[in-house]
């Protein structure tokens, strides 16, 4: 096996909120190609993790570090342009209008500099947009209105959303809630293919699929590493156990 690249470096980050540390010390590196799951109790400093990564929120102290590149004192949207992609929980898709739309909104030539869109539907456009709906399960679904699909062909609608800006790290939270059995399955597939060419980072809570998918878990618990390695090892480690069992 090749030796990974280390595609995001994160050190030592911290922020306080009035005092509080949500995230305190924490590390984590995550290679190229790799599924790095985050797993963790309520308020252990997950999302905020995943909002210092983007933009969203700006840290007190610690270093981001993408493809060699200092996140921290980005804006958010030149975040998106190194190719960091977020999806937030609850999918924010245009409700009337159709897959296709929807992904050739997303797509990065179809706007211009100033973010209006111009409405000239190309050959690349089209091969991008067919491409991504395949990967997504939404091939057959591509002239369907949005509203119509199911909760969880929304979720894989914004995840093509994403994937058609070609983001080199994918952050994804709690990408199966709601999901139905074989949503999940096939999420857990759609992620497998991902990570061929890119890395995903994910929040999640359902285990049987933190199983299925991760390459590497990191256990959170006071905005700190509690345990990580290998989903077994951490499943295993006394810590882990105290701190989901509530003591
Ligand atoms: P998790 O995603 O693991 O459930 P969060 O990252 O959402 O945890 O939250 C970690 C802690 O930080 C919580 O105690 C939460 O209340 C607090 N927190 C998060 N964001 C803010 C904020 N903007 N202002 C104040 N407190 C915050």
């Amino acid at each position: 096996k090749p030796i990974k690249e280390i595609i995001l470096a994160v050190e030592g980050l911290t922020v306080s909120f009035n005092g509080f540390k949500a995230v305190d010390d924490f590390s984590m590196y995550i290679d190229e190609g790799q599924i790095y799951v985050i797993i963790g109790p309520n308020g252990a400093g997950k999302t905020t993790v995943l909002d210092l990564i983007c933009g969203k929120t700006r840290l007190t102290s610690g270093s981001i570090k993408f493809d060699g590149k200092e996140l921290s004192r980005m804006k958010e949207n030149k975040i998106v342009h190194a190719g960091v992609g977020r999806k937030f929980q609850n999918p924010s898709i245009y409700e009337n209008l159709t897959v296709f739309e929807n992904l050739e909104l997303s797509y990065p030539k179809a706007r211009t500099a100033t973010g209006a869109l111009f409405f000239k539907r190309t050959e690349e456009i089209v091969r991008a947009v067919e491409n991504v709906a395949q990967e997504i399960f939404l091939d057959e679904f591509l002239h369907i209105q949005a509203d119509l699909l199911s909760h969880g062909q929304k979720q894989w609608l914004e995840i093509g959303m994403l994937l058609i800006q070609n983001p080199r790290l994918l952050m994804l939270d709690e990408p199966v809630a709601g999901m139905s059995v074989t949503e999940r399955q096939k999420t857990a597939q759609l992620l497998r293919r991902i990570a061929g060419g890119r890395s995903v980072l994910v929040i999640e809570h359902d285990m049987q699929f933190v199983e299925d998918i991760a390459d590497h878990v990191t256990v959170m618990h006071q905005g700190k590493v509690l345990s990580e390695g290998s989903i077994s090892k951490v499943k295993n480690d006394p810590r882990v156990i105290d701190v989901y069992l509530g003591h």
